[in-house]
């Protein structure tokens, strides 16, 4: 499967090298100072309006382009780089660029929102307020349009913490939304504690959809909780017409995935939104 491919890309050059304690000892080596080599870059998902099938927002996902070990997947170094503490400076580093782009777009007139992933490592460090506010002002986005993508769960210790981090969050007015959900382990009791305002169905039960009726049941429970709870839904890797059409039957609201776009270049990201979704999807 060629969209699946990218996954597999990543290869040491060193064929002895299959060990994950020495793979993962190499990235943290090369993730020290990557920040000043220009290795990093962002790509952009386009998430469209189910309804209107327009680019209302887009996610920001970190690439990084070794010059040797070439190019690396997230899924490989973002958990080297947590475990490593480099998250934090890589995560101010994506903040900043992606707001800068967006901001970009803002003035051109294309008001789109970004979609940034944040680990909870980032939100636990505790100058994180302060750097979201000084991107914020820095960058002069308008914070309606910055979405803060949340990830693993958060654990029971740190729950106050975290409580008084995300309430922090809504009064600098940014957005937080629930990633990858219903695969977490708390995911139901986050809803409940937090200030949330979207949640990302995880793309194994949009994978699933036409095939499983738990899916089915799960997806469509899924959005109608979110709909009493006034949470808005986005569906992850949407890759097929009928998926499409059983969302938008079921009132999900916003949807992303190779079905409207991969993950692109801004060039490409910028052009998509120039020619809009010329295809009408789920009719
Ligand atoms: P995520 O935030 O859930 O991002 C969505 C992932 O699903 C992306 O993988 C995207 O390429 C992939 N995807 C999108 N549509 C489809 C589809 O239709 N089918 C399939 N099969 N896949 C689809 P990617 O870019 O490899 O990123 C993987 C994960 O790495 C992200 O998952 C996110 O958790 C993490 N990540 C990426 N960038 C950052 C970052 O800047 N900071 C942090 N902390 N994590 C990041
Ligand atoms: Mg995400
Ligand atoms: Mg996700
Ligand atoms: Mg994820």
């Amino acid at each position: 499967n060629a969209k699946d491919s990218g996954k597999n890309k990543f290869k040491f050059y060193c064929p002895n090298l299959n060990d994950k304690i020495q793979e993962e000892f190499i990235l943290e080596n090369n993730l020290r100072d990557v920040l000043n080599k220009d290795e990093f870059f962002l790509n952009y998902q386009p998430i469209v309006d189910i309804n209107t099938q327009k680019i209302i927002g887009m996610e920001a996902l970190l690439r990084w382009n070794h010059p040797k070990l070439g190019l690396i997947p997230p899924d490989k170094f973002i958990p080297v780089a947590e475990n490593s503490g480099f998250i934090i400076d890589i995560g101010k580093w994506v903040l900043k660029n992606a707001c800068i782009q967006a901001k970009k777009m803002h003035d051109l007139g294309i008001n789109i929102f970004i979609s940034v992933n944040i680990s909870v490592n980032q939100l636990k460090e505790e100058n994180f307020i302060e750097y979201v506010s000084k991107i914020l002002k820095e960058t002069g986005i308008n914070p309606k349009y910055v979405d803060l993508e949340i990830t693993e769960s958060i654990s029971m210790e740190n729950i106050d913490y975290i409580t008084d981090v995300l309430n922090k969050l809504k009064y600098l007015e940014v957005n937080i939304s629930m990633d990858d959900f219903g695969t977490g382990y708390s995911s139901l009791g986050q809803l409940k504690n937090f200030y949330i305002s979207k949640l990302k169905i995880d793309r194994s039960f949009i994978k699933d959809i036409y095939i499983d009726s738990n899916s089915t049941a799960i997806v469509s429970a899924i959005i109608a909780m979110a709909k009493n709870l006034n949470i808005k839904v986005v569906a992850e890797g949407v890759e097929a017409n009928q998926q499409l059409k059983f969302l938008k039957d079921n009132g999900c609201e916003m949807a992303q995935g190779y079905l409207f776009s991969p993950p692109v270049d801004l060039q490409n990201m910028e052009n998509a939104i120039k020619n809009q979704i010329k295809k009408n999807y789920a009719e």
